[in-house]
């Protein structure tokens, strides 16, 4: 008997280095880990491939997908439309592989509620003044963009404890190494454990 999944909700605001943590946990390609990936109606930014970073589909597709109930969770962030679907998370956790959702916290709030055993991890950066340098690292904004960014961010970062794990990614290791701990700390928990050792509990266990 293979073990299921974990099921691991990452949320935290632009700058707190979400994506770049996901990305070098998985970086060597574990076959037990994937970050699930998401359909997206905002446009492919350079550099991103579609199937590989989004899937992404124009507003009709993406209203007909939530009409088929495809979506595991799905909300508007920042005028465009996200949603994880429903079959591949599935079956990826059936097949005893961790999954990854790189989603806002409205997103979060659906998959707890739909599967109140999926794990909430929440990423801070430092203080106000790092993610105010993070989100300006370009220089090339105005004052009027970084402060909506700021605005975003705080508004993300007041859902923090709606999680069960936060972390403070002030050097960029020890946050990974946090992380990790959680992955792998999950995998131990007794549900789990239980279910996937059970002959053996049985056997220990017999008078
Ligand atoms: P970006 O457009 O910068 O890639 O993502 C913007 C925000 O949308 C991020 O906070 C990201 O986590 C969130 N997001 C990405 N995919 C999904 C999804 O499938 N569902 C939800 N709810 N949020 C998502």
């Amino acid at each position: 008997m293979t073990r299921r999944g974990n099921l691991f909700i990452v949320s935290a605001p632009s700058g707190a280095g979400k994506s770049s943590l996901i990305a070098a946990l998985l970086k060597d390609k574990p076959a037990d880990m994937q970050v699930s990936v998401s359909h997206t109606t905002r446009d492919a930014r350079p550099g991103e491939t579609n199937g590989v970073h989004y899937h992404f589909v124009d507003k009709a597709e993406f209203k007909q997908l939530i009409a088929d109930n495809a979506f595991f969770e799905w909300a508007e962030v920042f005028g465009n439309y996200y949603g994880t679907s429903r079959v591949t998370i599935e079956q990826t956790l059936d097949k005893g592989i961790d999954v990854f959702l790189d989603i806002d916290w409205q997103g979060a709030r659906q998959v707890k509620e739909a599967m109140p055993e999926a794990i909430g991890v929440f990423i801070l950066p430092p203080s106000r003044t790092e993610l105010e340098r993070r989100l300006n690292s370009r220089g090339q904004d105005s004052a009027e963009v970084i402060a909506s960014r700021m605005a975003d961010a705080v508004a993300e970062m007041s859902h923090y404890d709606e999680y069960d794990y936060l972390i403070v990614n002030e050097d960029f290791d020890t946050a990974l190494n946090d992380l990790s701990a959680i992955v792998f700390a999950n995998r131990l928990h007794l549900a789990g454990q239980k279910k996937l050792h059970s002959g053996m509990l049985e056997d220990l266990l017999a008078d």
